[in-house]
């Protein structure tokens, strides 16, 4: 809770114009803090049409470390999937950090907020306007593309955790079960139980929390 604090951040209510981005159940991963303090070193996620579509620049400033995670997970991903669309970016944080409303975890850019693959509508206006996530509902998460993100994600060694929807995360359990791609104890070591004891000090987890339904939050260590 120590965030609460520093920041004095208070209770979360839905956003008016209806985009979610609200992470209100951060504050439930209780987390010790990284060494660095205001204000952050950091770089902003650069423009590259061909990997992602950044919904706020002013608002898309990270570590090197988080940058090059996302980078490296986009170029992946471009890789397997040439026809793929960008990657839709939401917030990481400001270019100094700090507060960042509703966000409590977006003050020291670590952590970046990344669309789901699956989104249907329209392209146009998302690109254009950058009007936030799209939502996607569970029939529609694509979820050999949402697994290899998420993979791709891991593989970098960065990853502190992943914030997901619980209904996203059960579909994606029974998937990579279904099909034989992971075993039962590489799916309990990716998706770990939040009964897990001392839970805290593994990474490279994706754990659930409520207002993922579209997007994954994305937290990279402490270096
Ligand atoms: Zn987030």
């Amino acid at each position: 809770m120590w965030i609460l604090a520093a920041f004095g951040a208070g209770p979360l209510g839905p956003s008016e114009d209806g985009v979610t981005t609200l992470e209100a159940e951060d504050a439930a991963v209780d987390l010790p803090p990284c060494r660095e303090t205001w204000p952050y070193d950091l770089e902003q996620l650069p423009y590259a049409p061909d990997l992602w579509f950044r919904l706020n620049p002013r608002t898309a400033w990270g570590t090197t470390a988080l940058i090059t995670t996302l980078e490296s997970a986009a170029n992946r991903m471009a890789m397997l999937y040439p026809d793929i669309d960008p990657l839709l970016i939401g917030d990481l944080s400001t270019s100094r950090g700090g507060p960042l409303p509703p966000h409590k975890y977006h003050f020291d850019g670590r952590s970046a907020d990344v669309g789901l693959y699956g989104w249907t509508g329209d392209k146009e206006d998302i690109y254009r306007h950058g009007n936030g996530f799209p939502p996607v509902a569970p029939r529609q998460l694509d979820l050999e593309r949402t697994w290899t993100l998420i993979e791709s994600l891991l593989e970098t060694g960065n990853i502190e955790h992943i914030l997901l929807d619980q209904t996203h995360i059960d579909n994606l359990k029974r998937w990579l079960l279904e099909t034989g791609r992971r075993t039962r104890e590489e799916v309990d070591r990716t998706f770990p139980s939040s009964s897990t004891p001392r839970l805290w000090t593994w990474d490279s987890i994706v754990r659930p929390a409520v207002n993922h339904k579209e997007h994954l939050h994305v937290r990279v260590r402490c270096e």
